[in-house]
């Protein structure tokens, strides 16, 4: 057959089918699509595609080296849960909708984005569009990637214009479009499904969808056009043409819960997840990080003294026997699991897979280097989300919720605030010192400015940022003047010691009598420091800048204030369990602390807003005339520790500080 004759057969037989389909009641449309392929495919569609997905992958597909751990040509054996993916998308499968919620390094662009544009120029024309998170992105991809592919598979004499007009190579080879006989690739960004309403397309690639903005179109300043909608849905009316033959696929690692498009993708699915053997009681199971109905931990590892991950500790504990696996019996158990579903699917014909990282085979990710990530995350605001996302490949659960200012008061404890006391001018005349635990290593203070008064808070840091709040102080005082007893009176409390030890760093906020706190920030050398809060939520780990101020001698540290109130409000709803342990990030308080206090460090709420474009955010909002410099002040005292950390131990190309390095560093010295 020629390639022309290929695509009116594939033309007819789309024609057929959408006829066949109308002749049944909707209910059985699913029978009807059963009916059309045996029946029609039989002989039409067998003469145009001999291979399924899986079979073309292995024949054809090889990967060069040097850009790939597994170099060669493609075994399915290399990542065994990915075969069925594959042949959801075969020309002879029913499937049309599949939606895969992954983490990193399952093999995923490879195994699938990949050869599936491989399989469709090869072996199962038709028009075909790949979306990416933006179109900047998908074409990188077909130039660093798919082009690639295209060259090793063979490929290359197939990618020519097939117009008449263009009938040079250029035209049909370009990153943005490759045509090939009996269909073309198209590469756009999300906002192209409402713009390219004249293009019919029989199969959806979409990458990276929870990276898709959430409405296209609308007031949001660059463009005239009304709101048109979710992305997803409007690039897939591009598929109607193709009603019974179209296929769907769509990847991401998932972001936020509430505004998730793949969970919610997933949702709808039937929610396949990978079972395999226990090497030792033989029962099937979805590998888990925690068990979901007990909480309790799958994966587990020990820590040396110093608090280092002891590598051959790692082991994955059976759900139904207990007993362990190492990373390496995956080279057993991956072959011999299967994809079962959880759920019935909305739709028919519509699957969804969860493929975390813990799935990555030997030659990938260990769940040694899985667990190392891990630790780091405990302490890491940042690093947690990514951990859940890219490892776990679940949406991270922003909680905003402020915890009971109730319950933490009473865990206040056994110990006493420091007390300070100054005289008129702004002169110490007394302090007693708070006794705290020799385990607290770093001092760090937040102050806040207000117009009569400054407000600050001196916190203890030890290892897993364990805190103590030994004082908050309110210093009286007009702060528009450097002179007066409020600065005086913050003076004094830099140059004390608290709990034995000097400060690390104070942090004051210079939103309010900017150029007051740049001028008093500028007498001192190292220790002190102006900041500003940033609202905005960011994705990497990093939570603060520091920046040179114009005409003074200080800098700056502006701060992402979101994440680190996440991380604040996460560390002072931890309690101490029976077993005595104290959680990471646990919060002490003295016992002679006020309940005033408690209600200005919970007085904010996280909640949702809808923008003008349609899109979630999350702003954090406290009610009219509560106060809240208790919770500034932990912001920028919490800030300040990150800013020390960051300077003592290495950070990593995210801005994430390596914590275990720090404490490791500071119990040394
Ligand atoms: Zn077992």
């Amino acid at each position: 057959m020629t390639a022309e004759m290929e695509t009116k057969a594939r033309h007819e037989a789309t024609k057929a089918e959408r006829r066949m389909a109308r002749l049944y009641p909707k209910e059985d449309i699913a029978a009807a699509r059963d009916w059309i392929r045996g029946a029609l495919y039989a002989g039409v569609k067998s003469e145009i595609s001999h291979l399924s997905m899986s079979e073309w992958a292995e024949k054809k597909r090889s990967l060069p080296p040097g850009l790939s751990p597994i170099p060669g040509p493609w075994r399915w054996s290399n990542a065994p849960y990915l075969k069925e993916i594959a042949d959801c998308l075969s020309s002879t499968s029913p499937v049309q909708q599949v939606f895969v919620m992954k983490g990193a390094q399952v093999g995923f662009t490879v195994g699938i984005l990949e050869n599936w544009i491989g399989y469709t120029i090869d072996e199962d024309p038709g028009p075909m569009m790949f979306v990416s998170a933006d179109a900047d992105v998908a074409e990188e991809s077909v130039e660093l990637r798919v082009d690639r592919m295209i060259e090793s598979a063979g490929l290359m004499p197939k990618i020519f214009s097939q117009s008449k007009q263009g009938n040079g190579k250029k035209t049909g080879d370009t990153k943005k479009k490759k045509e090939f006989p009996g269909g073309f690739l198209l590469a756009v960004g999300p906002n192209s499904g409402g713009k390219l309403r004249s293009f019919s397309i029989q199969k959806l690639l979409e990458d990276e969808m929870d990276a898709f903005p959430q409405q296209i179109g609308g007031a949001d300043g660059t463009t005239k056009r009304a709101a048109e909608g979710d992305p997803h849905t409007i690039l897939r009316r591009r598929l109607d043409a193709y009603e019974m033959t179209s296929k769907n696929l769509g990847g991401s690692t998932p972001l936020v819960e509430q505004t998730s498009r793949i969970k919610k993708l997933f949702d709808a699915g039937d929610q396949r997840r990978y079972f395999v053997p226990c090497k030792h009681c033989g029962a099937m199971q979805p590998l888990e990080w925690r068990d979901k109905a007990t909480g309790a931990y799958r994966m587990i590892y020990d820590k040396d003294e110093a608090g280092n991950l002891i590598w051959s500790s790692v082991r994955y504990e059976c759900a139904v026997c207990g007993k362990p696996w190492k990373n390496e019996d995956k080279a057993w158990f991956l072959p011999r699991g299967e994809w079962r579903p959880t759920a019935v699917a909305s739709q028919p014909n519509y699957r969804s897979y969860h493929l975390p990282a813990l799935l990555s085979p030997v030659w990938a990710r260990s769940w040694e280097s899985i667990c190392q990530e891990w630790i780091a995350a405990t302490e890491d605001q940042g690093r947690l989300r990514a951990f859940i996302n890219t490892v776990l490949g679940e949406p991270f659960q922003e909680s905003g919720e402020a915890p009971r200012y109730e319950k933490i008061m009473l865990r206040r404890e056994d110990w006493s605030a420091e007390a300070v006391r100054f005289d008129e001018a702004g002169h110490l005349m007394e302090m007693v010192p708070a006794v705290i635990p020799d385990t607290a290593k770093v001092i760090t203070i937040g102050a806040d400015v207000q117009k009569d008064r400054i407000e600050c808070e001196v916190v203890a840091w030890g290892e897993g940022k364990e805190s103590w709040s030994i004082g908050y102080h309110v210093l009286p005082g007009e702060t528009a003047d450097i002179s007066s007893p409020a600065w005086r009176q913050f003076a004094e409390i830099l140059s004390m010691p608290h709990g034995g030890l000097p400060i690390s760093l104070a942090l004051i906020d210079s939103h309010y009598q900017t150029p007051t706190v740049y001028s008093f920030s500028e007498g001192y050398e190292l220790g002190v420091m102006p900041c500003m809060g940033e609202s905005h939520t960011i994705r990497s780990a990093k939570v603060f800048k520091i920046q040179d101020v114009a005409g003074y001698l200080c800098r700056r540290a502006d701060i992402y204030t979101d994440v680190l109130k996440i991380e604040i409000y996460q560390a002072i709803a931890k309690s101490v369990p029976d077993s005595g342990m104290v959680p990471v990030g646990y919060c002490h308080f003295p016992g002679d602390r006020p309940e005033s206090y408690f209600r200005m460090l919970v007085a904010e709420e996280r909640v949702s807003e809808r923008t003008r474009t349609g899109q979630t955010r999350y702003v954090w909002k406290k009610p009219e005339g509560r106060r809240n410099e208790a919770l500034d002040c932990r912001v920028y005292a919490l800030a300040a520790l990150y800013i020390v950390a960051s300077e003592v131990a290495p950070v990593d190309e995210h801005g994430a500080v390596s914590w275990a390095d720090f404490w490791q560093y500071m119990n040394t010295i």
